[in-house]
């Protein structure tokens, strides 16, 4: 049992419960928390104690949570680790929260040496070895369903436990490096070719009539996808250590994509991890290989929150 390792963090967990307005808020992104029983709910509320005592959180640009929204961002942070274990997240200790969609800029530079700025908006940011930096609003209130921006940017600082961001965590005995990579990179590269169609698609072109139709499931969250993909386009490059997320909140659109969305598996990874726990089901018809990948990998699963199981919580 992963989920509480040490004396200090059961000592802590004892007779503290989260307030009831931060499942609230984690239910908006996650949720299949709702259909939790009592025992796996008072679990994750013990990780996430464990969570908020070690870890600093600061608001900046007016940002001031109260109790409830720490205690929901807490919440949403453990869901990844509850078998993997809060060690995970040992490297980092920070979590910056702005109030709403914050505008960064940072430089990077591709491959054929060129300097690039790449500006925000953001919803969220992981660097490697620092914070965790995320809109208090996104958090709380996800733009669209399937979408969670703390499993993202943490899925971002679970990769990064290897060093690079590229897709690629360590990876329990139990999986194979061989095939993790081949499944990642034929569902990453068929994503990458949806892209490119819609993108003909919009213009004018002939592509769009041969879309990928079951990755239309993925349409509700498009542009999440898109904006994640689309942020990949260099922010790893000077060094890969950072990622954001764009706070572009038109949905409806296929053109959200950016044309460099099929260029970081690190993003992939971080969008799939997103919706494997937000909208199972999505991710399971989209690409089923991958979700069973990552169902080994985080070692659960939250039950579809729109029905399909029996689970339920007393
Ligand atoms: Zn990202």
């Amino acid at each position: 049992m992963g989920w509480l390792r040490n004396w200090r963090r059961r000592r802590l967990a004892r007779g503290r419960n989260l307030p009831a307005l931060a499942w609230s808020y984690a239910e908006a992104s996650l949720p299949g928390l709702r259909r939790l029983g009592w025992q796996e709910r008072r679990q994750l509320e013990a990780l996430a104690v464990a969570f908020l005592d070690e870890k600093s959180f600061s608001g900046v640009a007016g940002a001031s949570p109260d109790e409830a929204q720490l205690a929901s961002i807490a919440l949403q942070a453990v869901v990844p680790v509850r078998e993997l274990g809060l060690d995970w997240y040992a490297p980092w200790r920070s979590v910056v929260l702005y109030p709403a969609g914050f505008v960064a800029t940072h430089e990077y530079v591709d491959d054929d040496g060129v300097v690039h700025l790449l500006e925000g908006p953001l919803i969220g940011e992981a660097w490697e070895g620092g914070p965790l930096v995320l809109s208090l609003e996104d958090a709380l209130r996800p733009a669209g369903a399937g979408s969670c921006v703390v499993v993202h940017e943490c899925a971002h600082k679970l990769d990064m436990a290897q060093g690079e961001v590229n897709g690629l965590p360590p990876l329990p005995a139990t999986l194979a490096v061989e095939v993790w990579a081949r499944v990642f990179q034929q569902a990453y590269e068929r994503l990458g070719r949806y892209v490119e169609t819609a993108e003909a698609g919009e213009d004018g072109g002939e592509g769009g009539a041969e879309r990928d139709e079951s990755l239309w499931l993925l349409e509700g969250q498009g542009a999440t996808l898109g904006q994640g993909l689309g942020t990949l386009d260099g922010s790893y490059g000077s060094g890969g250590n950072g990622c954001g997320r764009r706070c572009d909140r038109d949905n409806s659109s296929i053109a959200a994509f950016d044309p460099y969305a099929a260029e970081d598996p690190g993003e992939f990874f971080a969008v799939a991890s997103e919706t494997y726990f937000a909208d199972p089901r999505r991710l399971r018809r989209a690409f089923p290989e991958v979700h069973e990948q990552l169902r080994q990998f985080y070692g659960w699963e939250l039950p579809s929150g729109r029905g399909g199981m029996s689970h339920r919580s007393r």
